[in-house]
């Protein structure tokens, strides 16, 4: 096993890392911006680096800096988190070549799926079923174009193979405004994600949002833990997450799960993952894989019981899986919702100072947050200052156990989208469960009238 990692990372994640470490014996050093120097993360951990000012781009996007950090402190792998460099290969090559083990997948298979024609095309041949859609990226010809369009049947969506965070998208209705759109999103992608190949699939009208957590060691053993249904959902990004899906048979989990763990071994994926699908008419379609570990990890930690964090580090370091699918055992129900500094109902960011600080506990209630009374959230970065995770019985006594641990929250000097949460908790059809992707956003919008 390792004896020191370096988590290239920060806010939440990055504690959430260092815990993992102290739970296996491994020391942690932590890489922080100017902006992040008082975080309590910095503060607890053994060793810490400044690598840079506050822009991402000079500190935790800068790879030099990063990369020497490890070197100085003599750490043998570098864990990524999520967002930042975590899905990028280069990256991950650079890390390897100087000497350092990544924890995460190979270089070769964060490409693949980072491009989502190639991503896409892979699941195909290793039977995971996609959206339907052209054959691969887009071609200049207007009439095939069109012809693929005709053929694939309105609406549709044209996406960027290289784009992600909900950026790069365009959907089309009519085939009057189809070459327009297909040009445009093509110049933006060039400009965004420095690939201007844009592919078309089928725009699905009313779909959930239903992924797979995968692990995988380097053996060649896979297995899927479960479901989350990230359907609560606000210009793309995902607010509310929760496991199981509801309403969704065990077999039809069963049967897209198997699937997503086997085209694993048929790619020799590595470490943790996620396949991300819609979900309509009893159907599964997959939109893309990422090769990292979630923001909404902790609902499947809860109702498996298997650190995925700590499994990360294992088989980044060469140790098999402790369990097979067959011990992967769900357990009950569990909610999260991401607490972000920003209006509830505005979502214009809300940093500053932290005046208050008073996050619920009891049975079945799990907070992973760096946030504390007197912490300063900096403008910076990401708004999420925390996540509220809680775990019940049943889907009604997680819904319960939130009501309450929302309700025993205080935050104050900042805003927080807390209130919204609130709302949420008691809205008929959320606790019904089984709302589509544009069920929040439809509710927001009733909101404001
Ligand atoms: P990103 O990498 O930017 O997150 P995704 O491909 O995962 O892009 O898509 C993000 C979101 O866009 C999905 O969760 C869904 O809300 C919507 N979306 C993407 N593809 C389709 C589609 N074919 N039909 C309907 N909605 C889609």
């Amino acid at each position: 096993m390792f004896k020191k990692i370096l988590i290239a990372n920060r806010g939440e994640i990055a504690l959430r890392i260092q815990r993992a470490c102290r739970e296996m014996g491994i020391k942690a050093v932590v890489v922080y911006s100017e902006a992040d120097r008082d975080a309590k993360y910095v503060k607890l951990a053994e060793e810490a680096v400044c690598i840079g000012p506050a822009p991402s781009g000079q500190s935790y996007l800068n790879m030099p800096a990063i990369i020497s950090a490890a070197e100085v402190t003599d750490a043998e792998a570098i864990h990524p988190g999520y967002g930042f460099l975590s899905e990028n290969a280069d990256f991950a090559e650079r890390v390897e070549k100087s000497g350092f083990t990544f924890i995460g997948p190979t270089p070769e298979s964060i490409r693949l799926m980072g491009d989502k024609v190639s991503a896409k095309q892979a699941m195909i041949r290793a039977g995971v079923p996609c959206v339907p859609g052209s054959d691969g990226a887009l071609p200049d010809d207007p009439v095939v174009i069109k012809r693929t369009a005709k053929a694939v049947g309105y609406p549709v969506i044209i996406k960027a193979a290289g784009g992600g965070g909900g950026r790069g998208m365009r959907v089309v209705h009519t085939e009057a405004a189809l070459l327009h759109a297909v040009q445009t999103t093509k110049a933006e992608a060039g400009a965004a994600f420095g690939n201007a190949e844009v592919y078309m699939e089928k725009f699905l009208q009313n779909p959930r949002h239903i992924e797979i957590q995968v692990l995988a060691d380097q053996h060649r053993n896979a297995v899927y833990l479960g479901e989350r249904d990230c359907s609560m959902q606000r210009r793309h990004q995902k607010v509310i997450e929760e496991a199981p899906a509801p309403g969704i048979p065990r077999r039809l989990i069963e049967k897209i799960g198997e699937r997503c763990a086997a085209a694993c071994k048929k790619i020799g994926y590595r470490g943790a993952g996620t396949f991300e699908f819609l979900f309509e008419n009893g159907e599964f379609y997959f939109i893309e894989m990422n090769t990292r570990v979630q923001v909404e990890h902790p609902v499947t930690e809860w109702i498996t019981g298997i650190d995925i964090v700590k499994t990360q580090i294992a088989v980044a370091a060469g140790e098999k899986l402790p369990f097979t699918q067959r011990q992967v055992q769900l357990k009950g129900h569990a909610i999260e919702c991401r607490v972000n500094a920003e209006d509830a109902y505005k979502f214009t960011p809300s940093p500053g100072r932290i005046t208050m600080w008073h996050p619920p506990g009891g049975p079945g209630v799990r907070v992973d947050s760096h946030a504390y009374t007197n912490y300063f959230v900096p403008s910076n970065y990401d708004s999420m200052i925390g996540k509220i995770i809680v775990h019940g019985d049943t889907r009604e006594q997680a819904l319960a156990r939130m009501r309450t641990a929302l309700a025993e929250t205080v935050v104050e000097g900042i805003k927080t989208n807390i209130p919204l949460h609130r709302e949420i908790m008691v809205d008929a059809s959320f606790v019904a469960g089984g709302t589509n992707i544009h069920y929040l956003e439809e509710w927001l919008s009733q909101r404001e009238r």
